[in-house]
């Protein structure tokens, strides 16, 4: 079993080849998995072991065709996490993620299609859905993206779908809520407040704090999107929900409380341009068709994931310094 893994060196990506390479996924104990990563700045090679028997690293940008048509024949799988990721930096500056997002997923799934690639799951995020005051998203949901980026996100779902349903190409798309978990970049929120505490210094909360999202650990996703890869269907979406809404302020106290930082230690900011209300996944369809279950207590995962940035600060201190 050879997968491709695009996007490997971000934080889920990164935890799916370190869970693979453990023997993680039953079956898979002895699958042999190349990544291919751009390296931008979200990537970091630090976050894959440095070498290891069943590990092959390209540093390659998914928008070469060239290189991707050489890569690719062989492989019995490809699970396609690459993309531009934080919504802040779409409202600065949108192209990177049109181009990566957009034209790097039809150009994988191109070269997929010619290369006759067995397998595909794109991962996708609940972003896609917009915002909802009330109730839950089924896969069903209109897709009604908000920020560039949810936009970027959405449109390369329907070229997956496009791919599915003109080519035949056996692709799955997963929708997902928010990750948490250690190796994420400390320009997302959890990393973020926790690294900020940390260093002693208050953390930014947007608007009035009352912007909801549902949390879910970065190894329930991973499992989610292995079960979607060996029993998920072709053309499907499957939702992963994450099962904990909190509102940012709520989250935020959580964090201060972790960290046993003073409830003074917050700033408020004004708040992102078009932030999204509220998010929130209906996952019964991949819990009823695959028998997926999230096995991470948000209490003790977010105590944990406190407790990996605090132990590791040099994994963060150098990203942190470049992005200041
Ligand atoms: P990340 O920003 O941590 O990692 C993205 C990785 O992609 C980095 O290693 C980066 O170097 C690489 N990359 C970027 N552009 C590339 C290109 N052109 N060619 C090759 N590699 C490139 O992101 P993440 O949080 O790990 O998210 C992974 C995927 O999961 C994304 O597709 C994202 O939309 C989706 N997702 C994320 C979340 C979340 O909460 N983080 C939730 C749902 C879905």
């Amino acid at each position: 079993m050879r997968i491709l893994v695009t996007g490997g060196a971000g934080f889920i990506g990164s935890h799916y080849v370190r869970t693979l390479l453990d023997g993680g996924y039953p079956g898979y104990e002895d699958a042999e998995v190349t990544v291919v990563d751009k390296l931008t700045y979200a990537g970091n090679r630090d976050n894959l072991p440095a070498a290891h028997p069943r590990l092959t690293w390209v540093q390659g940008d998914i928008c070469d065709l060239p290189m991707l048509l050489e890569l690719l024949p062989g492989h019995d799988a490809v699970l396609h996490f690459a993309a531009e990721s934080h919504v802040d930096r779409s409202l600065r500056s949108a192209a990177e993620f049109v181009r990566t997002n957009v034209g790097g997923t039809q150009t994988l799934l191109e070269a997929c299609l010619r290369s006759g690639v067995p397998r595909v799951v794109h991962v996708s995020t609940d972003e896609v859905y917009g915002s909802i005051d009330e109730g839950a998203w089924t896969e069903l949901s209109p897709l009604l993206p908000n920020s560039p980026y949810a936009a970027s996100k959405a449109s390369s779902d329907l070229i997956a779908r496009s791919y599915w349903v003109t080519h035949g190409l056996n692709v799955s798309i997963t929708r997902c809520s928010n990750n948490y978990g250690p190796y994420q970049h400390p320009e997302k929120l959890i990393p973020k407040f926790v690294t900020e505490l940390t260093e002693g210094r208050p953390v930014p909360l947007y608007g009035d704090g009352a912007n909801i999202r549902e949390w879910l650990h970065v190894d329930d996703h991973c499992r989610a999107l292995q079960l979607v890869l060996t029993d998920g269907r072709a053309g499907e979406v499957y939702n992963v929900a994450g099962g904990t809404g909190l509102s940012n302020r709520e989250i935020t106290t959580r964090l201060l409380k972790l960290c046993g930082a003073d409830p003074g230690m917050v700033r408020l900011v004004a708040d992102r341009k078009g932030h999204d209300r509220r998010y929130c996944v209906d996952d019964t369809k991949i819990r009823e068709e695959l028998g997926y279950a999230p096995r991470t207590d948000f209490e003790t995962g977010l105590a944990r994931t406190a407790a990996w940035y605090r132990d590791n600060p040099g994994w963060w201190k150098r990203t942190k310094e470049e992005n200041r």
